[in-house]
């Protein structure tokens, strides 16, 4: 099947060219591929006025060549992907942490750039804070507030609920990062 493709006169110069675009492209992709295409069409054109005879071994160098440029490509794209994996897609990804309601806020971003996996420290001992329910009778829905269980300090209270202060900790940081406001001096 193969080998009556390749004597096929037409379909062995369409295999070939093939092949000579694909070592065009992958040898220089800083020349634009427009430019790259061109160079190979008239290459095509002239190699299409010349006879080809059939050879065995260019058969073989075919195969070996089709082989090589596959491997080459996943090769780069495997590359690729393990340089991207330590590159911050924005540079405000690298704004992690954060004084919120008088506590020490961490995060990290999620993959559609959300804060997420938000916890919260104790600015004098770094001891883990846990959002707490607080019933303040102001307020129509109970509030929150930050007890330090390992130096026993209160901080700030927040008016909202504890299920919420999540979100508030987003919107803050979301804030920050839109109005470039997130960079320390
Ligand atoms: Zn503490």
């Amino acid at each position: 099947m193969i080998m009556k493709i390749w004597k096929d006169a037409v379909w062995s110069k369409i295999i070939s060219v093939g092949i000579l675009l694909a070592i065009g492209i992958i040898s220089d992709h800083y020349i634009s591929w427009w430019e790259k295409l061109k160079i190979n069409l008239s290459k095509f054109i002239l190699y299409l006025n010349q006879t080809v005879e059939f050879e065995y071994w260019k058969f073989y160098l075919l195969i070996l060549g089709t082989s090589l440029f596959f491997l080459l490509i996943i090769i780069f794209s495997i590359l690729k992907e393990k340089s991207n994996y330590n590159k911050l897609k924005y540079p405000w990804e690298q704004y992690t942490t954060d004084t919120f309601f008088g506590v020490e806020c961490h995060w990290e971003y999620s993959y559609n750039s959300t804060p997420t996996n938000i916890h919260y420290l104790c600015p004098s001992c770094h001891y883990e804070l846990y959002p707490q329910s607080h019933y303040n009778v102001r307020y129509t829905d109970s509030t929150t507030i930050f007890k330090c269980e390992n130096c026993k300090k209160t901080y700030e209270e927040v008016l909202t609920n504890p299920r919420y202060v999540e979100n508030k900790i987003i919107l803050k940081v979301q804030q920050k990062i839109r109005t470039n406001s997130w960079k320390k001096e």
